[in-house]
């Protein structure tokens, strides 16, 4: 018995190095990515329930390697919260997404994610400031899209930090809500500009009552606070009727387009039969 113990403890450790060995090699091919230009920026339309007209876009980082390999941001991003390379993967998105949307003969808002790490540990407030005279793009037209996670840590800084950012000019949407542990703690804690109701909720919708009883709930907390609700992950025109008869004021998903290179000018037309 001692034998076996001492071999799956020596098993065990070889795992660990094999794990913090995968994590170097990541970190060392995101750092790659970034001088060598692998990173690049899709974006998703996001229109208004009662007219159909876009009203934004959020931007979406994507990180296709040399040889045609696609990693996926929920895998690399968590890591580069981890190791830092968030910071300057983050600037990057943020002065790119900018510099684009300032070049556009349309002046439509982009909603850029920020990390947690980017909230705690660089002055954004300056960074943004800079960013935006420098790309010349109008500070109404960026939304800063921000989870729980990042007030969860450090509410107080945190709100400091977005309290800085909105003097800017700049809007800030609460992200992913309704997933996290105090999502309503953290709405009476700033003036959110906008509630974004996280997908899921949306892909359980015919699974039962549940989902639907809580985005009606949903609808009717932004409602009464005076906070424009945006929901996520709408897929199908079922969703969309029930999202409309609801109240609810905005739309971003695959039925009014997927994620894509260029900023596309119109909703797809799944979703126009609705308008
Ligand atoms: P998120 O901020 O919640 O972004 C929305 C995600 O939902 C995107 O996944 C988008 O492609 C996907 N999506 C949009 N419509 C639909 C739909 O109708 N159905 C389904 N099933 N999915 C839909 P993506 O691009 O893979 O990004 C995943 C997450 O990675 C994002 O979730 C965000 O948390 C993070 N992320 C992406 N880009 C950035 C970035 O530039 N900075 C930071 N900090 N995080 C980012
Ligand atoms: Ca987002
Ligand atoms: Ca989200
Ligand atoms: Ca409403």
């Amino acid at each position: 018995a001692k034998a076996s113990l001492g071999t799956d403890v020596c098993f065990y450790e070889e795992e660990m190095d094999e794990a913090v060995r995968n994590r170097r090699r990541m970190a060392q091919q995101m750092r790659e990515a970034l001088d060598q230009g692998q990173f690049s920026l899709n974006w998703q339309l996001q229109a208004a329930v009662d007219t159909g007209d876009i009203t934004g876009y959020e931007v979406l980082l994507r990180w296709i390697q040399p040889d045609g390999t696609f990693i996926s941001p929920a895998d690399f991003i968590p890591l580069a919260e981890e190791n830092g390379l968030i910071l300057p993967i983050g600037e990057w998105v943020l002065r790119t997404a900018c510099a684009e949307a300032a070049s556009w003969t349309e002046p439509h808002k982009i909603a850029v994610n920020l990390s947690p790490v980017q909230l705690g540990h660089v002055d954004l407030p300056r960074l943004v400031h800079q960013v935006l005279v420098e790309t010349g793009l109008s500070p109404s037209r960026l939304e800063l899209e921000i989870t729980e996670t990042a007030m969860i840590t450090d509410m107080e800084r945190t709100t400091h930090v977005l309290r800085q950012l909105k003097l800017l000019g700049v809007s800030i949407a609460m992200d992913d809500f309704g997933t996290g542990y105090s999502s309503l703690s953290t709405l009476r804690a700033f003036p959110f500009d906008k509630i974004k109701l996280d997908r899921s909720f949306m892909s359980e919708l015919d699974g039962g009552p549940q989902s639907a009883a809580i985005i009606r709930a949903v609808l009717a907390l932004g409602e009464s606070l005076h906070i424009p609700v945006l929901a996520e992950g709408v897929e199908t025109l079922e969703q969309l009727a029930f999202l409309r008869d609801q109240g609810c004021d905005e739309v971003q998903g695959y039925l009014l387009g997927r994620p894509q290179k260029t900023a596309e000018a119109e909703v797809q037309a799944a979703a126009r039969v609705l308008w």
